[in-house]
């Protein structure tokens, strides 16, 4: 180890900064943040530390730099621009045992600033021991991005009851355990649910109860986006990451998958048509089985759970047996093709609004509006309907839509085998089946689905094949 870690307490504390400009600005602040009695001391100040000793936060000792200003302080930053001046104070400095840090110079430092993720009372520091403080931010972010919001609350929480829960819990053992339940339980689920007081509430009960808690399941029904493990929310990758068991659907990319915690329990419940089929009783039964012995159990499914994913029927079935529940939304087929192919949902001149629409059996198809479905100015994302799109043209064309309707029909969208096919209404069935499209695939149907062909980004574009007016002609016969 090249330096030792130290988290200082500076409340009340005398602390040196040496230098007026934005970098001694930055490092003022922080120090403030701790509680510091900070002075800054240099011939001139820019404008925001000039500010900042207006309001009186800061003493300010103008004029040139004297080894008198070391006296009586704990720590010293150099932040001046000069190399020999910084180079005097850290000198200055060793000569009087203190701990001086020059800003982006370690050589010169008897201590350094980590990165630090502050989520206080949580405080997260990363060094590179000087080898490279730009990666160290970098890696900040990331870590950053992992770190459950509602932690800090429950550390605040833990701070007030800490005695309290000492007291209970006296022997080590099952004070641990205690812990583990109030990280994994109902109190923390209730801080992510936006409720302080019920989760204060559930501590002094569990702290007033003879018996240690016991860690009930719970399940997180996560939508895991289009496939891109980019399109992610952070909330899903957390829920990832502190899954027990996961279940999900067949049409999960295994790049998301292979974001998850590694020793996570993973199981397929696919329902495409061909592959293996899990019937929605047994996957009910599966959350079931694996929240109640006290797992977390993430329900990971494609797109949006709640967008054409039966997400409402697992809800209902979770809440009918009392299984603790929560929901993260997630990038659904129609926002990320969309957005893969170029094509505007909306627009101000062409659609003032979209409907999702699924054409997945005969009864979908029976119940569907078709007048409504057929009116222009809108824009029509159609899910699971890569089999059914003979049907879905002839209702359209014989509802009015006309032919020269433009469409985007997008294959694997976000997914790097991406393939977006372009044309009109009329041809669509029979472009369709010469590229040989396959589910899963989502149609955009409006006149916003022109843009593809010119915005279209991402994968490949099929060229504009020969058109088939017999076709267009024959279908608009048929209906
Ligand atoms: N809950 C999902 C939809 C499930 S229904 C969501 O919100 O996206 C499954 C249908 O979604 C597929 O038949 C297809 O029409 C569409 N779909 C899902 N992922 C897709 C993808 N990567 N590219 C194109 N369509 C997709």
């Amino acid at each position: 180890m090249q330096l030792y870690p130290l988290f200082a307490d500076l409340t009340d504390r005398p602390v040196l900064v040496v230098g007026g400009g934005d970098v001694a600005a930055r490092k003022v602040a922080m120090l403030l943040r701790a509680g510091a009695k900070v002075t800054v001391g240099a011939p001139m100040l820019g404008p925001e530390l000039r500010e900042i000793a207006r309001r009186g936060r800061v003493a300010y000792r103008a004029g040139a730099y004297q080894s008198s200003w070391l006296d009586g302080v704990w720590l010293v930053i150099a932040a001046t621009r000069s190399r020999p001046l910084n180079a005097r104070i850290a000198a200055d400095g060793h000569v009087r045992q203190r701990l001086v840090n020059v800003v982006d110079d370690p050589a010169l430092s008897s201590f350094q600033v980590p990165a630090v993720i502050d989520r206080s009372p949580l405080l997260v520091a990363i060094s590179s021991s000087g080898a490279a403080p730009v990666l160290a931010r970098r890696l900040r972010e990331r870590i950053e991005s992992l770190i459950d919001p509602a932690l800090a609350p429950l550390l605040q929480l833990a701070q007030r009851y800490r005695a309290r829960i000492r007291a209970r819990y006296a022997d080590l053992g099952s004070r641990r355990r205690f812990y583990d339940w109030l990280h994994d339980g109902p109190v923390t689920a209730l801080l992510r649910a936006s409720h302080p007081l019920r989760a204060e509430k559930q501590l002094i009960a569990a702290l007033s109860e003879n018996s240690e808690p016991t860690s009930q399941g719970s399940v997180v029904l996560v939508g895991a986006g289009p496939g891109d493990p980019g399109l992610l929310t952070l909330r899903a990758l957390r829920a990832l990451n502190e899954a027990d068991v996961i279940l999900h659907d067949e049409l999960i990319s295994p790049q998301v998958l292979d974001l998850a915690r590694r020793d996570a329990v993973q199981i397929a419940v696919g329902k495409r048509g061909g592959g293996i089929h899990t019937a929605q009783d047994t996957i009910h039964l599966l959350l079931l089985e694996h929240a109640q012995a006290g797992r977390c159990v993430v329900r990971l499914k494609g797109g949006d759970p709640f967008v054409f994913g039966r997400g409402g029927e697992e809800l209902e079935y979770l809440r009918a047996h009392g299984i603790a529940y929560e929901v993260v939304p997630g990038i659904t087929a129609a926002l990320a093709c969309a957005a893969y192919s170029g094509v505007p949902l909306t627009h101000r001149d062409h659609a003032q609004s979209v409907r999702l629409v699924t054409a997945h059996c005969q009864h979908s198809f029976n119940t569907l509006d078709w007048a409504e479905l057929a009116r222009e100015r809108q824009t029509l994302a159609v899910y699971m309907g890569v089999s059914k799109l003979d049907e879905l043209t002839r209702q359209l064309l014989a509802h009015g839509r006309a032919a020269d309707t433009p469409f985007a029909l997008i294959e694997n969208g976000s997914l790097p085998s991406q393939r977006t096919l372009t044309g009109t209404l009329g041809d669509l069935p029979a472009l369709a089946a010469q590229h040989a499209i396959r589910a899963p695939a989502l149609l955009i149907l409006g006149e916003v689905a022109a843009s593809a062909a010119a915005s279209h980004w991402y994968g490949e574009l099929l060229d504009l094949p020969t058109r088939h007016p017999v076709t267009a002609n024959a279908l608009a016969d048929a209906a």
